[in-house]
């Protein structure tokens, strides 16, 4: 089945306690096509940026599988610029700068080769445009997946609570459940998100896994012990990716199989961390990818003897 995937592409500055870069490609739109490619072949990207995005990215992508018809390229700006550090504790990091040069008032526009999507994702960016982006496809997906953050509670919760209203899965982490329901809970935080729209609800807690929520079921994946966690920039983009990339391949929304996505979006996420931006997502091959997931597999299960 066909994904689409919108958001930004980008540059990132990143600090992490093993080291820095200088300008590298980054963008939650460019870690969830990449990542999205090693499962579906009809992988489409929607994004904007300026004449300073080097051509050989958009080469990879296109090496991926990822069409890139529909990422405008702005002669005239530059693009979206995010530097951001991380502590020792890598679950927190501030954003040290953001630029959001062609990104910001950008209207996407979906070509037409790409109007028969299937599967959509919205990666995080203004939910004003997430919504207009939905909107702009003639034809409703069969499942749309978004993803946001805290700033847009703070600055945008109306327009957040309008495009909850129409997708059918949200991925945020668990400090942002929490202030999107006012509780802390995170049980009951579920519900009261599930309430506001999306039927299927993933909440992510970084080094400690992910809980996948629907309806009355609640199922937990782990997070992979690693022995390298060098930059986690991207792993939520990265696990989106996978999840999302497992569904449109398998073109099956059973419990079930959300939950063998929740896996495999885990083990793509589990790769993303072990070097700085893309560089470790770029370059898999299939069975580093199944080996990955048996570990998951078997971190996982046990037997119960009475
Ligand atoms: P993640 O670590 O999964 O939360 O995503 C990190 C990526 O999000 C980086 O590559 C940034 O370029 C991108 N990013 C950071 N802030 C924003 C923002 N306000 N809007 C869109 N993308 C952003």
């Amino acid at each position: 089945m066909s994904l689409l995937t919108v958001g930004s592409v980008a540059f990132d500055k990143l600090e992490t306690p093993f080291g820095k870069t200088d300008k590298i490609v980054g963008g939650a739109a460019t870690f969830i096509a990449l990542t999205a490619s090693y499962f579906t072949p009809k992988n489409n990207l929607v994004g904007i940026v300026g004449s300073d995005f080097p051509e050989e990215m958009i080469k990879i992508f296109n090496e991926h599988g990822v069409n890139t018809d529909g990422l405008e390229i702005d002669p005239e700006g530059k693009t979206f610029f995010w530097h951001g550090k991380y502590h020792q504790d890598m679950n927190n990091r501030d954003t040290l700068d953001t630029q959001l040069g062609v990104f910001e008032n950008w209207e996407p526009t979906i070509p037409e080769s790409y109007q028969d999507t299937q599967y959509l994702m919205l990666g995080n960016m203004v939910p004003a445009i997430q919504h207009a982006t939905l909107k702009k496809l003639r034809n409703r997906p069969k499942f749309v997946m978004l993803d946001t953050m805290n700033l847009w509670m703070d600055i945008a919760m109306n327009d957040l609570r309008k495009v909850l209203a129409d997708i059918d899965c949200l991925t945020i982490n668990d400090a942002e459940a929490r202030q999107l329901s006012g509780d802390y809970s995170l049980k009951r935080a579920a519900k009261t998100i599930m309430d506001m729209g999306p039927k299927t609800l993933i909440i992510k807690k970084g080094e400690h896994g992910a809980l996948l929520f629907q309806d009355d079921r609640t199922f937990y994946c782990p997070a992979l012990p690693l022995e390298e966690v060098f930059d986690p920039t991207g792993a939520g983009d990265t696990f989106a990716g996978g999840f999302i990339g497992y569904l449109a391949k398998t073109d099956d929304l059973s419990f079930d199989n959300l939950k063998r996505a929740i896996i495999y979006g885990s083990a793509m996420a589990s790769f993303c961390v072990e070097k700085f931006g893309t560089e470790r997502i770029q370059y898999l091959s299939q069975t580093e990818i199944n080996n990955r997931v048996m570990e998951f597999v078997q971190l996982a299960s046990f037997e119960i003897i009475d």
